[in-house]
């Protein structure tokens, strides 16, 4: 093991856990994971290690702890829930030695011969679905583990979940745990029409199924063919003394479970398992990361007990990413809505985790040198975090004399301007943000998608109106009139009547979607809610400084500087009056409204923990009673409040710095005035 001094210990254990925080935020929370799950997890690794051998910077709420929780402002409109039973993740490895040294773990306990559970390890969302006298009560999600998000009525629109039970001696009330996923060809489905309808496709099943899952309309859940396989039961005084006979008794109760399990008598037989499955599970239907291994006698799963994350009683053995070899056509080059440069490599058709890749990301210039690819190269290509699958490198065994190395564009591939060069983030971009055709319909199919003004115009349309001369700046999208669309190609009275209607209706979009809408580089959908909250107008926010931003929660210095420099340019200024004009909502509307009252003016006002209403709410009222919600605690700060489990480090620290810690009812007394 390398030698490791302490500070540089520290160090690294420190940007270990933001970075595992922040991944985990991308991957619970927005569904847009930018890693691939093994990087993720050598970075758990690599942290997991390094706390072991510095016990001194043990901390509660590190990552290696926790269970990755999903419960933020994305849950809004759902209920939370305490699970009667924590809902924890599973401890997981990718080598044959480890799992040995887990099963020799339970061995060391058990004194005696036992069985094993072998189960597919399906790629979804957990969930837990409660029966009380043989009807289904409820489904919560996983959450954070201890509550989770109560998502009953979409759970109904899953057909395979049976709403009433049939069959002999089943429990009055019992708990079942199971995971919800996208079969592939539903995943391709709506992948396809999201890109038509220009919104960003979702990076692979899982997430898919999570964000479909915490959908507010029913109805929309049922179109995404979410299915559902159980895994797990539950309850007080079961008659039942092993893992497999419960769920035997399940299926016989209507429940679907698996048709694959197997009881595995030894080790041998477990790892025979993982073998066959390794190969088998690329015919399935839907996505498997791997097998889970559980011991199958319920004593002795007592007698394991659990860790703070995940019980003793069972591992997960995950699969490596699966990898394709296959040979580069050509390369493109992509110019993006901020104006960035992607490459994108052209690749022979091959089959990878069920899907038929021919493209895959370069990223930038230095990656390309760094793979040192060629057009004519066979290549390794991988599906990571991201939809388009990547190159993670070259075979050169195989490299033929006439393989050509490509050559990156020096100006930009659709306007023909100088590219430049963002050295922090080697990016090539093209500076003709306001004539490059690339950028401005980018920006056009960015600004109508479904999450921000949900106006019904897609790729082909805006490239359409972009030629016919009609659109430019976002404001034209507002002067479109019924003459100037009939009779272009496929444009009825019908279809034009619909998309006016469309357009009318998206200025009563809320304040939130429209910062979104702008397409401010690094204002994602939730920093845009999290940033309209706390400064209600956009007048705030255009004169917010540098340091007010990254005053405010979730927000990092590359997004403030960008936000910073996006009012700086007076043609956005210009964009927003004009769109101010038409009647486009630039402050959070009625009852969000920042005028309710300025009992807080002046006050920067810190939260933490949980509250009776969710934070978002929490934020939205600090913001209309005149107050500054920033993420940190500061000199600056006026109050901390304190909900349930608020962070002990955020505690100590306004101990430290003298501010006054309230509670969120001494908070809902401030703002009516009674304090
Ligand atoms: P996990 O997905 O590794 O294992 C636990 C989950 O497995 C359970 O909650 C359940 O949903 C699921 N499961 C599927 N089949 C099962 C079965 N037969 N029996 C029991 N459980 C079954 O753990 P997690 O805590 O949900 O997630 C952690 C993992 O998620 C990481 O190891 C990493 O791979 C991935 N992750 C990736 C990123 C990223 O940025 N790529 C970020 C966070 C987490």
């Amino acid at each position: 093991m390398a030698k490791i001094s302490k500070s540089v210990a520290k160090e690294r254990i420190e940007q270990l856990r933001r970075e595992l925080e922040e991944h985990n935020r991308n991957y619970y929370v927005l569904s847009t994971p930018v890693i691939s799950d093994f990087e993720y997890d050598m970075l758990m690794l690599e942290l997991q290690g390094l706390e072991a051998r510095f016990p001194e910077f043990a901390n509660e709420e590190s990552p290696t702890r926790k269970v990755g929780s999903d419960l933020t402002e994305i849950s809004e409109g759902f209920a939370q829930v305490e699970h009667r039973y924590p809902m924890l993740s599973l401890s997981n490895t990718y080598n044959e030695g480890e799992l040995i040294d887990f099963h020799q773990r339970v061995e060391n306990v058990a004194q005696a011969p036992f069985s094993y559970s072998c189960e597919l390890k399906i790629d979804g969302t957990a969930i837990c679905l409660i029966y009380r006298e043989g009807k289904l009560a409820q489904a919560i999600t996983r959450g954070d583990g201890i509550k989770g998000d109560d998502v009953s009525r979409n759970i109904v629109s899953i057909d395979s979940i049976p709403h009433i039970l049939h069959g002999k001696n089943i429990p009055a009330e019992f708990e079942i745990r199971g995971e919800i996923f996208m079969p592939y060809e539903a995943f391709d489905r709506l992948n396809a029409e999201r890109m038509e309808a220009g919104e960003a496709p979702f990076a692979n099943p899982r997430n898919a199924a999570s964000g479909s899952l915490k959908l507010l309309d029913p109805s929309k859940v049922k179109e995404r063919g979410l299915d559902c396989i159980l895994y797990h039961l539950l309850g007080e005084n079961l008659p039942f003394s092993t893992h497999s006979e419960a769920i035997e008794a399940a299926a016989s109760w209507g429940l679907h479970v698996s048709e694959h399990s197997i009881v595995a008598r030894n080790i041998e037989e477990v790892t025979g398992y993982i073998e066959e499955w390794e190969e088998r599970r690329k015919s399935l239907p839907y996505a498997t990361d791997g097998i889970v291994i559980k011991v199958d006698r319920l004593d002795l799963q007592r007698q394991l007990g659990f860790t703070a994350k995940s019980p003793r009683w069972a591992t997960a053995f995950k699969f490596k990413p699966e990898e394709a070899l296959t040979k580069v056509l050509s390369i493109d080059y992509q110019v993006g809505r901020t104006g960035a440069i992607t490459p994108v490599a052209n690749l022979e058709p091959v089959p990878l985790s069920g899907t038929t890749v021919k493209r895959a990301s370069l990223h930038n210039f230095d990656q390309m040198e760094l793979l040192d690819i060629r057009v004519g190269d066979l290549v390794y290509v991988e599906k990571g975090g991201e939809i388009i699958p990547k190159i993670t490198g070259v075979e050169f065994s195989k490299r033929h004399a006439d393989v050509e190395k490509p050559v990156f564009p020096t100006v930009c591939p659709d306007c023909g301007t100088p590219l430049e060069r963002d050295p922090e983030q080697a990016r090539h971009y093209c500076p003709n943000s306001e004539g490059c055709p690339m950028q401005i319909k980018g920006r056009f199919t960015h600004f109508v998608s479904r999450k921000a003004m949900d106006i019904l115009a897609g790729e082909a349309t805006i490239s359409l109106f972009y030629d016919k001369g009609l659109i430019r700046t976002l404001p034209d999208l507002y002067r479109l009139k019924a003459e100037d669309i009939l009779g272009l190609e496929g444009w009825q009275q019908k279809s034009v009547d619909n998309l006016l209607s469309s357009i009318e209706r998206s200025k009563q979009v809320p304040f939130e979607r429209v910062l979104y809408a702008l397409g401010i580089r690094h204002i994602g959908e939730a920093t845009a809610r999290v940033a309209a909250n706390a400064f209600g107008n956009i007048d705030a926010l255009a004169s917010a400084t540098r340091e007010d931003l990254m005053q405010v929660d979730d927000f990092g210095e590359i997004m403030a500087e960008s936000v910073v420099s996006y009012f700086a340019n007076e043609s956005n200024r210009r964009t927003i009056e004009e769109l101010r004009s038409f009647g486009l909502q630039f402050a959070l509307s009625g009852e969000k409204k920042s005028e309710i009252s300025d009992r807080l003016a002046g006050a920067t006002i810190v939260i933490s923990g949980n509250f009776s209403i969710s934070r978002e709410e929490m934020k939205s009222l600090i913001a209309a009673h005149g107050g500054k919600n920033t993420g940190s605690v500061s000199g600056k700060t006026t109050y901390l409040i304190a909900g349930d489990k608020s962070g002990p480090e955020k505690l100590k620290k306004a101990e430290k710095l003298g501010i006054r810690v309230i509670t969120e009812e001494e908070f809902l007394k401030m703002i009516e005035g009674e304090l």
